[in-house]
């Protein structure tokens, strides 16, 4: 579940919120001031806690051998990781990102 950080346009503040619905745009509202006008901010995303925490013990630059990536969770998670070392915006296309890591095809791009 992808949580974006949002910066109040009236006070600044930065609030997290869940993105539940890739097209519905949910209400949100700043939690200080209750204005609605907010936007993206970018310069971090957040992941959910225990991937996040997945994500930091996962070290890309140490080599893996096959069966690793047969596992398909851990391409997709490598690909997330890489991403982030890179500077990658995981933006709407990730999802496809992690298929095309799942079917072999991001790890030939990337390395
Ligand atoms: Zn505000």
């Amino acid at each position: 579940m992808p949580i974006f950080e949002y910066e109040c346009a009236r006070c600044g503040q930065v609030s997290s919120h869940i993105v539940l619905g890739r097209r519905k745009r949910e209400r949100r509202s700043c939690p200080a001031c209750r204005s609605t006008r907010l936007r993206r901010v970018m310069s971090r995303f957040a992941v959910v806690e225990s991937e996040a925490s997945r994500l930091q013990s996962f070290d890309t630059s140490s080599p893996r051998d096959e069966s690793f990536y047969r596992d398909s969770r851990n391409v997709g998670l490598w690909a997330k990781k890489r991403a982030r070392e890179m500077g990658v915006d995981l933006g709407p296309q990730f999802e496809s990102t992690v298929e095309k890591a799942r079917s072999g095809k991001l790890i030939k791009e990337m390395s």
